[in-house]
């Protein structure tokens, strides 16, 4: 029924609301011409609730309702709209949750602009730098190849930041912006002052901002008549920012790129996504690659860029040295500050160099081992640490369910040292505190939720107003810190006690970078290491920073076992109010599956 129309326009509405499961678009009419990409409120029902415009389509058989308003004028650009289509398809996810994800709450909201607020205080001194021969061959390779995304493997020190803030200018230079992800977390302001000190239109996205700032920052990309550049955690990258002509990933192998809850997404694999939708470049810059991330490029012929040396030429090599835990000789003085690691830092504190203590608690609680001879309990079939069940003093392998009792002595050297317990970052500060009452100890370890009082604190570090910074992986990251002249690392093999056939990669990645800390100067440094497995490979590569020969050793690692990137492996969550439940559940979930 109803005449026909000549100004009559229809299309297809994806409600950022689920409507019905398994319909993810609705046809609606409009007598104004829209756009793909448009936000609009739509009649659903007796609601109205708000989506997005996905396609333009001829009259349908059926009668449509009429689009009741837009709510903005400019459309979301095209290439967001094709990754939100991927993220739903590729992680099983219904549309209307990834729009939730990709675009902000309160959209129909009416916002004051607040005041305009100054860039953080600039900590770093700036000078005008040059870039290397190796740096400009970086740039050149990344802003010339056909292949989408670029694997930047770069040493700690190397200088990556410059390189992305040249493929920054010349993007911009080009007329089209450019989204820098960074690791979610507030240590991250050093590039953050990069690059707000470099470029005048600097959008900075972080998870404390409130609802209503969110939706500004938003709006200011979506309506910016200019080329931006955004700077943000994982979500920056859905930030509507006029043609995008470059993603930039810096640290691609923290762990912060993915998300754990739904949609379940790696913005490692969304970026390049969006970059093929964009025609924009993707560069995902580490000293310490991902595994899988390495070895697809290299599968797919893939460009691997290498910095392989220090950017500053002057850079001295840091001596390092490897304590054993296992030898009680070696800890005359504390528990678990080797006698070494205490001297160290005494002549430190007593010269006013800084040193930095870090521990990985991660997995810290659930190690057991021996203590006198340094045998850790493992599934002898899938190679990863045994866990403790304290309830029912059994330990237990997480991948295939092997079980033993919790030995009551060691069934290597017979000793009946078996310990399970862990250190904790509070422990060393205030044990640290206690031995030297006179120096400034600060602790950084991610549990901070005021960002200013960690803006504040990391100030002080890089001032050198803080004898010993204590941290957790926060500070293996991306830090340049003039003052530092010591690494000491409380148990370098604690990560690898986690039941996940990745521990022993993120056990490499943080002592890598913790020790990459150091080094990059003309300055005499050191790195003092302690441990319980001095010879395991992951160790001795972490401690030597040696990236190819962890490289190789892993992809062994996990063609033995059967892991990614040789097979793909699905996780399956089994959500319980009891744990009875959960497990009876999960092995009925098995019986299914077999
Ligand atoms: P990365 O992120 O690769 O670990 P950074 O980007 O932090 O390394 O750079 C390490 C240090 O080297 C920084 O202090 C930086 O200012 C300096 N640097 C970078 N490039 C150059 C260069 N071409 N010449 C001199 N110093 C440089
Ligand atoms: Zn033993
Ligand atoms: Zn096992």
């Amino acid at each position: 029924s109803g005449c026909y129309t000549k100004n009559m326009w229809f299309y297809e509405v994806a409600p950022t609301k689920i409507v019905r499961s398994g319909a993810a678009v609705f046809t609606y009419h409009s007598e104004t011409e829209l756009f793909i990409g448009q936000l609009v409120l739509i009649p659903v029902g007796k609601q109205s609730l708000q989506g997005v415009i996905t396609k333009n389509v001829i009259k349908p058989a059926y009668e449509t309702k009429a689009i009741l308003e837009s709510i903005e004028a400019t459309p979301l650009p095209k290439p967001l709209i094709d990754l939100s289509w991927w993220l739903s398809e590729y992680y099983r996810t219904p549309m209307a949750t990834v729009l939730q994800t990709v675009l902000p709450r309160g959209l129909t909201k009416n916002r004051r602009t607040p005041k305009a607020q100054e860039a953080a205080g600039a900590v770093r001194a700036r000078t005008q730098i040059v870039l290397n021969t190796d740096q400009a061959t970086a740039v050149s390779k990344i802003m010339t190849t056909t292949s989408e995304t670029v694997l930047l493997q770069g040493v700690t020190g190397s200088g990556k930041t410059e390189v992305y803030k040249e493929i920054a200018r010349q993007t911009l230079a080009e007329g089209r912006s450019v989204i820098v992800l960074v690791p979610e977390i507030s240590l991250t302001s050093q590039i953050i002052d990069d690059f707000a000190g470099e470029f005048e239109h600097v959008l900075v996205t972080h998870s404390h901002m409130t609802e209503a700032e969110r939706h500004l920052a938003w709006k200011k990309a979506l309506d910016s008549p200019i080329p931006l550049v955004v700077i943000g955690p994982r979500s920056a990258l859905f930030m509507p920012v006029p043609k995008l002509g470059a993603v930039l990933v810096d640290e691609a192998h923290e762990p912060s790129y993915k998300q754990e809850q739904a949609p379940r997404y790696s913005a490692l694999r969304a970026a390049s996504v969006l970059g093929k939708a964009a025609g924009a470049r993707v560069v995902l810059g580490s000293a310490t690659p991902l595994v899988a991330d390495r070895y697809v490029a290299e599968a797919h012929g893939a460009p691997i860029i290498f910095l392989p040396k220090p950017a500053r030429g002057s850079a001295k090599a840091t001596h390092t040295t490897l304590v054993d835990m296992k030898k009680r000789e070696n800890f005359k003085k504390h528990r678990f500050f080797s006698d070494q690691l205490l001297h160290t830092i005494e002549q430190n504190v007593a010269s006013s160099r800084q040193t930095l203590i870090f521990h990985n608690r991660r997995g810290s609680a659930s190690t057991t081992l021996c203590e006198s001879c340094g045998w850790t309990a493992e599934c002898p079939r899938c190679y990863v640490p045994l866990v403790l069940h304290a309830d029912r003093y059994t330990l237990s392998c997480h991948i295939c369910d092997h079980k033993i009792k919790v030995p009551t002595d060691c069934p290597e050297c017979h000793s009946a040292n078996i310990i399970h317990k862990g250190i904790g970052t509070k422990l060393i500060e205030s044990e640290l505190q206690r031995l030297f009452p006179k120096a400034v100890i600060a602790r950084f370890d991610g549990d901070n939720a005021n960002s200013e009082t960690v803006a504040e604190r990391y100030k002080e570090l890089y001032d050198g107003a803080i004898d010993i910074a204590i941290g957790t992986q926060v500070v293996a990251k991306g830090l340049d810190l003039p003052k530092l002249h010591t690494v000491g690392v409380i148990q370098a093999d604690n990560g690898l006690a986690l039941p996940d056939f990745a521990a022993p990669e993120r056990a490499f990645q943080l002592l890598a970078q913790v020790v990459g800390r150091v080094g990059r100067d003309e300055r005499d440094t050191n790195v003092i290491v302690q441990s319980y497995q001095p010879t395991h490979p992951v160790i001795q590569f972490g401690l030597a920073q040696d990236y190819e020969g962890f490289y190789k050793f892993a992809l062994a690692e996990r063609s033995r076992a059967g892991f990614p990137p040789f097979r793909y492996l699905l996780q399956l969550t089994n959500v319980y109010k009891t744990e009875a439940a959960a497990i009876r559940n999960a092995k009925v979930l098995v019986q299914e599956l077999r």
